[in-house]
């Protein structure tokens, strides 16, 4: 099952789809009342037969249809509960170009994940713009990265019980200031300006996912590929994130996990490629879809 987050006048609709993500349903036509996609999720973290329940609804349903193709897309959660915790140099080869752009910020020994997060005051969706920030940043980079979300509170959970604690998955685009990140060592700052988080373009359920550790993953600026990469190369997975950070912070019902970058982002180039003003950048995972924006 898939689930949007569109617009339309005056009001936001929740949507599922359950035909692959061509045709989709409103939720509140299916009988359901959510204020937004974070309702959602702790509705169901409260009952957990409602995904069900909505997926019989949205395949029993006849009329009503919403062509998702036509449709405006927001990201499917627009204003994320938390800041997004993400996962930092968590593919083996990203590593290796990170670490030439600036041995200071990324190089090193790093036996242990890295965390950080990233303020997300208002998640960008699909078509919706990129804020270049020109006044502050000359070195603005994608990183197309597996996005978790959290589907109940999550505390002291084993690496092999992860599936039970994750509502779905989604594409996130760490967009990313390089000057920034490097010169105030602290990444925050340059992973959380405005407009920085284009995420969607949908949720995706797990039972469609399968196996998050093996999904394709791959960017491409102006058609060009730059990223193409496996999920399976992640250096730490899904099931032992959720297992580290939660052996000591609860993971609250609806954070977001963004599981870190394979190689190919802007900085890895020599020389760098960086996105500009018009540069049109698309982040792909395989069961999820296409997250596309273009640079203001
Ligand atoms: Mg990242």
């Amino acid at each position: 099952m898939k689930l949007y987050t569109m617009a339309e006048i005056g009001r936001v609709i929740v949507a599922v789809s359950v035909d692959g993500g061509r045709k989709a349903f409103d939720t509140e036509a299916l009988g359901f009342s959510f204020g937004d996609m974070n309702d959602l999720i702790l509705q169901a973290e409260e009952n957990p037969s409602l995904l069900q329940r909505l997926k019989d609804a949205a395949s029993g349903a006849k009329d009503g249809e919403i062509d998702v193709a036509n449709s405006m897309l927001l990201s499917p959660i627009v204003y994320p509960m938390q800041d997004l915790i993400c996962l930092g140099i968590n593919y083996d080869e990203h590593a290796k170009g990170a670490g030439s752009f600036s041995g200071e910020s990324f190089g090193g020994e790093r036996p242990y994940t890295i965390y950080f997060s990233k303020r997300v005051n208002m998640a960008v969706g699909p078509g919706e713009m990129i804020p270049s920030h020109k006044e502050l940043v000359d070195s603005l980079d994608y990183e197309c990265e597996l996005g978790v979300i959290i589907g109940r509170d999550a505390y002291k959970v084993k690496a092999e019980d992860f599936a039970d604690y994750v509502f779905g998955y989604t594409i996130v685009n760490d967009v990313t200031a390089r000057n920034l990140q490097t010169r105030h060592k602290q990444w925050y700052f340059g992973k959380s300006l405005d407009g920085f988080t284009p995420m969607g373009p949908c949720i995706v359920t797990p039972d469609e996912i399968g196996d998050p550790a093996d999904l394709k993953i791959s960017s491409y600026v102006n058609g060009e590929l730059r990223q193409n990469s496996n999920t399976k190369y992640m250096i730490q997975t899904v099931g032992g994130a959720i297992e580290e950070l939660s052996a000591g912070m609860t993971l609250k019902a609806g954070s977001i996990i963004a599981m870190g970058t394979p190689a190919g982002v802007g900085m890895g180039f020599k020389p760098p490629k960086f996105m500009k003003s018009g540069d049109t950048v698309c982040c792909s995972i395989e069961k999820i879809g296409d997250l596309e924006n273009k640079v203001e």
